[in-house]
């Protein structure tokens, strides 16, 4: 491809609502534009990098016996009404309505026609398992579309569906995703872990994990081990136990002043104490009750675990008056003794705790020498807290890092969740009709190549791993008006081509500076310089856009230099 003719139109200035670093430089580079909010126009060099990851995603996909079909974008509401979702999903579904006021969605998932496909027309045990997929646009109806690629309202998915006759081929149909997975990020050159992940409100029978390419712009906060595999979305990480039961006298229960002491850190400065002898009281409302969650002072409330817990829609902190009328007091003396009216969810460590400091449920006063199973007793003790790093590892009790990622894919463990809703059976090996037992896996294209770039960049612009970049080489002649540099540089240009490697020739009328510029920002792997050497000594600059080192090569000899650095990385990256 020569450059004079590619629409690639490089910006020098930074969109103003360009939030991430992926926006700001796909836009720049010419990758993408926008066409609405949250939807994009993918541009040639930007779907040049869509197809590469498509492509691996499709050969490991297939690999795994997934077989490729193609959804309509357009689904009936019928279905969407029999599943149960069509009011759950709320403003996010794009609804519409055909011109005999029929109503239908545009698909942000598949589940619900895919499984209609599969009840009609799969009938046997035999027939099963049986793995699909496809990979297409998908739209959600974000209130605020944000971070370009990274949330947009229409964006690239790979999704499969399993279907399977129990949960142990379920296992078996999940256990193939994930590898799929793993090899699927490995072959594109990315940093990613799969994590263990909450089930959330997709709802499903149990397992899940998150692939995560790991960049410090990413949205999800992960801990992982660094001496076993373990790692986990922190919302979801186990929490350690590993204090013994305080050997401690119990004292006498005591209420002390605290006039205006309100906060933990306060509370603790005020009584000279640490943190850890505090049991910190949160009160929280769901649609049906008024919970108390107790966690030590030093510790933080996941608020994830503890909806799980009470298996609840919704959960957000009391207001104010909830707090005093359940109290009695002002906000920031809760506690446990005494407390009618709420249920008390405490964390695990609590009830390990002896003589320590609470609310007294009265305004600018405390307890000391509180004591659980003295003083109070919990309805439930439970794993409640969020784990951070330095703490124990729940597997092999190393210590725990946090890292930062971006979820590109996730494997699920559906059950029966939709079989049941939609009623797909099969018969079984004893003539029995039985529900399939189905998983999804998604893989965000539009958001791995975002999280790729994410992931790779510097200030000069994008550096694309090679297996996915739009190009492997670009040839760049220093001065296009030299008919002899400039026939140089299409020869070896010609010849990289023969030999298979994927190049373009900057052939623009421009200053060397611009073309060097754009190349940086684009992200081409290699860029070639053919300069008066080429003529004067025969040889051409080699530059390695990641690490920047530069070779001097013989013209004869490049070709095959380029074809093997190219050949290695991507075979570095080949599981
Ligand atoms: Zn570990």
């Amino acid at each position: 491809m020569r450059v004079s003719e590619l629409l690639a139109p490089t910006l020098r200035e930074v969109p103003a609502e360009a939030e991430v670093i992926s926006h700001v430089l796909m836009f720049r580079a010419g990758l993408i534009r926008k066409a609405a909010s949250g939807v994009y126009i993918y541009l040639p060099l930007g779907y040049r990098v869509m197809k590469k990851v498509m492509q691996i995603v499709r050969e490991e996909m297939d690999k795994k016996g997934g077989q490729e079909l193609m959804l309509p974008i357009i689904q009936p509401a019928e279905l969407w009404m029999e599943s149960g979702r069509w009011d759950v999903y709320g403003d996010e579904l794009f609804r519409l309505k055909d011109r005999h006021g029929r109503e239908f969605a545009l698909g942000p998932t598949h589940e619900e026609i895919i499984t209609d496909l599969v009840r009609g027309e799969v009938r046997s045990y035999k027939q099963l398992p049986l793995l699909l997929y496809q990979i297409q646009n998908k739209y959600r109806d974000e209130r605020r579309p944000r971070f370009g690629l990274m949330r947009g309202r229409e964006f690239i998915m790979k999704d499969l569906y399993s279907f399977d006759k129990d949960d142990a081929s379920l296992d078996v149909s999940y256990r193939k995703m994930y590898e799929a997975y793993s090899r699927i990020f490995t072959r594109c050159g990315l940093k990613y872990r799969p994590v263990e992940a909450d089930p959330g409100a997709i709802g499903g029978s149990g397992g899940t994990h998150e692939f995560m390419v790991m960049a410090d712009s990413g949205e999800a906060a992960i801990v992982y081990c660094h001496n076993c595999n373990y790692a986990a979305n922190v919302e979801k990480a186990e929490a350690v136990v590993t204090d013994a039961p305080s050997g401690e006298d119990m004292l006498a229960l005591q209420e002390v002043s605290t006039p205006g002491v309100r906060t933990i850190a306060n509370l603790a400065e005020f009584l000279n104490t640490g943190a850890d002898r505090l049991i910190k009281a949160l009160v929280y409302q769901t649609e049906v009750e008024t919970v108390v969650a107790l966690v030590r002072g030093d510790r933080e409330l996941n608020e994830i675990k503890l909806q799980n817990v009470l298996g609840t829609q919704q959960l957000f902190m009391a207001d104010e008056r909830t707090v005093t009328d359940l109290t009695g007091a002002a906000t920031g003396y809760a506690g446990p003794v005494n407390l009618k009216g709420a249920r008390i969810i405490a964390d695990k460590e609590v009830t390990l705790m002896r003589n320590a400091v609470t609310g007294a449920n009265k305004t600018d006063a405390h307890l000391i020498n509180v004591n659980p199973g003295r003083d109070f007793t919990p309805d439930e003790v439970v794993d409640i807290r969020l784990v951070r790093a330095g703490e124990p590892c729940p597997r092999c009790l190393g210590e725990l890092v946090e890292a930062r990622g971006i979820e590109v894919g996730q494997v699920f463990k559906l059950g029966t969740k939709y079989s049941k809703a939609l009623g797909a059976k099969f018969l079984d090996e004893n003539g029995r009709e039985q529900l399939m037992v189905m998983g999804c896996y998604g893989i965000g294209v539009s958001r791995t190549v975002a999280a790729a770039i994410e992931q790779n960049h510097d200030n000069d612009g994008i550096i694309w791993p090679m297996p996915i970049a739009p190009y492997h080489v670009i040839v760049v002649p220093v001065s296009t008006k030299d008919e002899e540099q400039m026939k140089l540089a299409l020869n070896l240009y010609d010849s990289l081509r023969e030999a298979g490697i994927e190049v373009v020739i900057d052939d623009r009328n421009e200053r060397p500076g611009v073309k060097f510029k754009d190349a940086d920002l684009i992200g081409y792997p290699l860029r070639v310089v053919v300069g008066s050497k080429a003529l004067e000594e025969g040889t051409v600059e080699i530059k390695y856009r990641r690490n920047g080192n530069v070779h001097t090569v013989k013209l004869e000899g490049a070709v095959q230099f380029i074809k093997k650095i190219v050949e290695d990385e991507i075979a570095e990256h080949t599981p």
